[in-house]
Formats: C-alpha cells, structure tokens, sequence
C-alpha cells in the first residue's frame, strides 16, 4: 500500500512579501494544513540568543539545534511554535528575532538539523500542505505540487512592516525598516547554502499592487489551475 502523501504547495519569497499572511488565510478557507517555516529559524534565532550563544558561532548554535530540535512543536490550529511550554511566536514577530533568525539560518548545520523537521511536519498534513520559506521549492520540496514565488517591491513591503508593528514601531522610520529588510535579502539571497531563490519551475506572484484578499484569490486562483482544488 503507498504511503499518503498529502499534497504540497511551496511558497517561497523575501522578507515581508506577504506569503505568510496569504498562506495563513488560503490554508483556512480550504481546510488544508499551513507550515510556516520562518517561525522555526525564528524560534532556534530566539533560543540561541535567549541562552546567550552568539549567532556567528555555528558549532554552538549547531549543537543547540540538535538538542532543542526534538523539542519543537509546531500547532497548526493556531500557527504556533511551541517549545518546553513556552509559546515561541508570542516573541518571534520582532526585527530582533527576524535578524537572529537570518543569521542562524546562515549556518548549513542548523538548515541540515530543520530539513527532516520541516518534511516531517509536512507530511503529516492530512489533506494538503502550503509550506512557506526561503528554500521550500528548491531544497526542502523540489518535487511539490506547485511552487509559487511571491514578491513584492522593497517599499512596498517595508510599507507594510511599518504598518503591522504599528505603535511597537516605536521610533523607527520607514527608512530604518526599508534598509533591515534590505539586509536581511542580501544575507538570504547571499548566503552559500540553500540561498533564497526562485525556483525554475515557481510561478512567480508579484503582489506589491495587490491588497490582501485579491492576493489571497491569486493564490487560490493559481491551485485551482493546477488542478489541486476544486
Ligand atoms: O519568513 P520569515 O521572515 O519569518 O523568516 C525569518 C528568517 O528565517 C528569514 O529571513 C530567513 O533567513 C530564514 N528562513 C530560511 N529558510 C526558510 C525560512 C526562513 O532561511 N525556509
């Protein structure tokens, strides 16, 4: 008898281009399962740097990883990562945990440590998965069901981070935002291993003049014409 494979839909792209928000909703109204990959870069980012191990030291953050990684549960009814009773995405929304993460998630030990983590999650998905990242179409599934490359221009999705961390904003401006989400594409972009990128065969999803529930359509629009969907 074959295994149940359920089906997948990789949804890579930068920093604040929405997939998240766009994976969240879609995976609700369809029922299916939504893993949000980032939160476990951010969650490893969060713990390194709450048991004061310094992000550049790969060994000790590997090690950590290979601890911690047994530990980490994912729920998807309310899209939270978990670890020893510690609700993780209460703290992982913070430029400070996306920075840690995207230093951590430099360091091939820890992406090889989340690798099984991220596959297992997924395949356990009962009917369909939508599995967002840096690296889900080119490393983690290079044979899903449909890859979807979602982007948007660099003011626009600094605009939109301005507007999410709304009053926590505090004192930072538009172009403090603009120039953090600029490195973090060029250290995800740059880095040598499973760097952000377009896989060849991703369809690309600019949503940069598109409000959420026309991207939300987008994105329903383009599984139904795979067939994946009714
Ligand atoms: O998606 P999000 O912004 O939450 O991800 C935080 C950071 O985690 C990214 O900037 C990236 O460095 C890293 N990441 C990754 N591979 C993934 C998901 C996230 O390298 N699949």
């Amino acid at each position: 008898m074959s295994q149940h494979r359920p089906k997948i839909v990789a949804v890579d792209g930068p920093a604040g281009s929405g997939k998240s928000s766009i994976c969240d909703a879609v995976s609700r109204r369809l029922g299916w399962t939504y893993i949000n990959t980032g939160a476990l870069y951010r969650g490893v980012g969060l713990l390194a740097l709450g048991r004061g191990i310094d992000l550049n030291d790969s060994a000790g953050i590997a090690a950590m990883v290979d601890q911690i990684a047994p530990g980490l549960t994912w729920r998807g009814e309310d899209r939270t990562l978990w670890f020893e009773g510690r609700n993780l995405s209460l703290e992982m929304n913070s430029e400070q945990a996306g920075y840690a993460a995207s230093k951590v998630a430099k360091q091939a030990a820890v992406r090889d440590c989340l690798l099984p983590v991220q596959r297992q999650l997924t395949l356990s998905a009962p009917i369909g998965a939508l599995v967002d990242g840096r690296d889900i179409g080119t490393v983690v599934f290079p044979d899903a069901d449909l890859k979807i490359f979602v982007t948007a221009s660099l003011e626009e999705r600094s605009r939109r981070r301005l507007n999410q961390l709304g009053s926590d904003a505090d004192t930072q401006s538009i172009d403090d935002i603009k120039a953090g989400i600029a490195k973090r594409d060029e250290r995800d972009q740059g880095r040598d291993t499973a760097p952000l990128k377009q896989a060849d065969d991703a369809v690309v999803l600019d949503t940069s003049d598109l409000s959420m529930d026309e991207s939300i359509l987008a994105l329903i629009r383009l599984l139904k014409d795979r067939g994946l969907v009714d």
